[in-house]
């Protein structure tokens, strides 16, 4: 954080500074603790600018820890993809990355512990049992008939649950607290099962699996985490948390407190459903341009920044709610207004013809990077007799709100000539094929001498210097605000959510663009070259954002 911006507050810092303030702590140590059960999305980067952005504003620390408990949906590609979207959003882990599975063995001993003080034994009640005695929101629960075995049997039974001697589902290993409370999480919960799958860090190690109620509080403790941060789903498994740090041996006591997740308009938010995303085939994988995946926006021209400013604007609170995506569009728009030099593409292009310019004659236009910042410099752009210009900006015949080229009429090309179309050519479907014109030789960089007004401006590329490219348009995915509600995704899916100029044209500057880096296509929008699929021989360019918010206009 620069000097001259102020610090951001929020219930959580102001949790902290009492803390500090009274000598609790010392210094801060907070975690993020994602499960490798997917790639991350724009919810966890609020988490991350959270939990890193306390550690680096109280020169503490933020641990990355890896909460590997459930082996048969985790997977090592899922590892590297979050320590890569973590780094690329520009935060830092102190020390190495941590896992809960490095904890393993300290969480057995500590169940013996509970074992060994009659707080945990052994239960032989299998899933569908255990449901009828956990009783409901309104009715107590039933002690389980195995609830009061002796702690040598206990051990024993844990040990060979431990060697492998009992099939999956058959034992568990309950904690003993109150089969009658009001909070559920509090009946007993399981905190050890048998699972005979390989793990992504510790292999055939294990059988037996800790529970994420048991693991997380104590590695939170024995990493030192002073704030435990999560989402307010967690709030009634807060209890539990304390009740696990009160009955071992461990010094460290970590708060946890609850925040209220961030939801997006318009898109999913959990794992779980981008998972369906992806194996249904509705996107092209994790990373598609339209996911709400950190590596997903990255592909499609979000910057680092922009996500970090949102995330700040949006806050940190206790109350629920849904944010639109224009919010999101705004922090792209500004940050790349500022950065992103500008170029001209043809999306649809349509050839025209200066009739009254030299043919074979390339010339040489020097044209500003940016509007408004000098320092960026200027470009050569090649003006030739033919170019192309969108589709969308000529008409035959207009009234006066159409401010691009009609028949008879001037418009200005971006950079270079003010030009008046003649005639067209057209196809045998009526299509207009090309466009002829005339330009006016003294209107290069000023106005028509003779005081004639040109309103319109528009863009162009050269039809023999420029390239051909790829470019895609990318809208929300989903055509309704609230996704997760639909039991089908593919009934309200956006089918325009992907839209592709195969025959698109770039100036020729843009041969050099580097992938995910930002460029203004004049007119057009924000757009970078695709970080997978472009490459020399074929360019592909993703739209970011458009140039302002149409969505609200277009679909009345
Ligand atoms: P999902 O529901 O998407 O699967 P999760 O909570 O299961 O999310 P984890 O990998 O367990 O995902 O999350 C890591 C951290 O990110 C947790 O502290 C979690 O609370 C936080 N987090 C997840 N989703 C959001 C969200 N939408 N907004 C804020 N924080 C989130
Ligand atoms: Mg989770």
């Amino acid at each position: 954080m620069s000097q001259d911006t102020p610090r951001v507050t929020n219930f959580i810092r102001h949790i902290i500074d009492g803390d500090l303030a009274n000598g609790k702590h010392a210094s801060v140590v907070t975690r993020f603790p994602p499960e490798p059960n997917g790639y991350l999305h724009i919810g966890h980067a609020k988490s991350i600018c959270l939990n890193f952005g306390i550690g680096n504003d109280y020169q503490g620390k933020t641990h990355l820890r890896f909460d590997d408990t459930n082996p048969a949906k985790e997977d090592i590609d899922f590892v590297n993809s979050i320590k890569e979207d973590v780094k690329w959003l520009g935060f830092q882990w102190a020390g190495d990355i941590r896992y809960s599975s490095n904890y393993f063995e300290q969480l057995f001993d500590f169940a013996v512990e509970l074992i060994k003080n009659g707080k945990a034994f052994v239960c032989q009640l299998d899933s569908e049992q255990m449901r009828e005695y956990r009783g409901s929101l309104t009715t107590p629960g039933k002690d389980s008939p195995w609830r009061e075995r002796s702690v040598d049997e206990n051990l024993d039974l844990f040990q060979r649950m431990r060697d492998g001697e009992f099939a999956e589902g058959s034992h568990s290993l309950r904690a003993k607290i109150d089969m009658s409370s009001p909070n559920i999480k509090m009946r007993d919960p399981i905190i050890y099962r048998i699972r005979f799958v390989e793990h992504h860090q510790t292999g055939n190690k294990w059988c037996i699996y800790p529970m994420y109620d048991f693991t997380h509080c104590i590695s939170d403790a024995i990493e030192g985490i002073t704030h435990s941060l999560c989402t307010l789903e967690f709030e009634d498994h807060r209890p539990l948390y304390d009740w696990v740090i009160n009955n071992i041996s461990i010094d460290v006591h970590p708060q946890q407190i609850e925040f209220s997740r961030l939801n997006l308009e318009y898109t999913v938010m959990s794992k779980r459903k981008l998972a369906t995303l992806v194996e249904d085939k509705l996107v092209s994988g994790w990373n598609d341009p339209r996911m709400p995946t950190i590596a997903g926006m990255r592909r499609r021209g979000y910057t680092a920044q922009s996500i970090v400013e949102f995330c700040k604007r949006i806050g940190v609170t206790k109350q629920e709610n849904v944010i639109e995506m224009s919010a999101l569009d705004s922090c792209i728009r500004e940050d790349l207004d500022v950065k992103a030099p500008r170029a001209m593409a043809v999306l649809d292009p349509i050839k025209l013809i200066i009739e009254n310019y030299p043919s074979d004659y390339v010339e040489e236009l020097n044209v500003a990077n940016h509007p408004k910042d000098e320092s960026m410099g200027k470009r050569i752009v090649p003006f030739t007799k033919e170019l192309f210009i969108d589709r969308a900006d000529f008409r035959e015949e207009a009234n006066k709100k159409y401010k691009r080229l009609v028949i008879d009429k001037e418009v200005r090309l971006r950079g270079a000539y003010v030009i008046k179309a003649l005639r067209c050519d057209k196809d045998d479907n009526g299509e207009i094929t090309t466009i002829y014109c005339t330009y006016d030789d003294e209107t290069l960089g000023k106005k028509p001498s003779d005081g004639r007004s040109v309103k319109g401006v528009i863009h162009w590329v050269s039809a023999s210097e420029g390239l051909n490219a790829e470019i895609r348009v990318y809208d929300r995915l989903f055509n309704v605000p609230n996704p997760a509600a639909s039991e089908d995704f593919s009934s309200v899916l956006n089918a325009d959510s992907l839209v592709v100029y195969h025959h698109a044209m770039i100036e020729p500057s843009l041969a050099k663009a580097i992938p995910e880096a930002a460029y203004q296509f004049e007119r057009e929008g924000y757009f970078c070259a695709d970080n997978i699929d472009s490459s020399p021989e074929k360019l592909v360019f993703n739209r970011t954002v458009g140039l302002r918010d149409t969505w609200a206009n277009d679909k009345k």
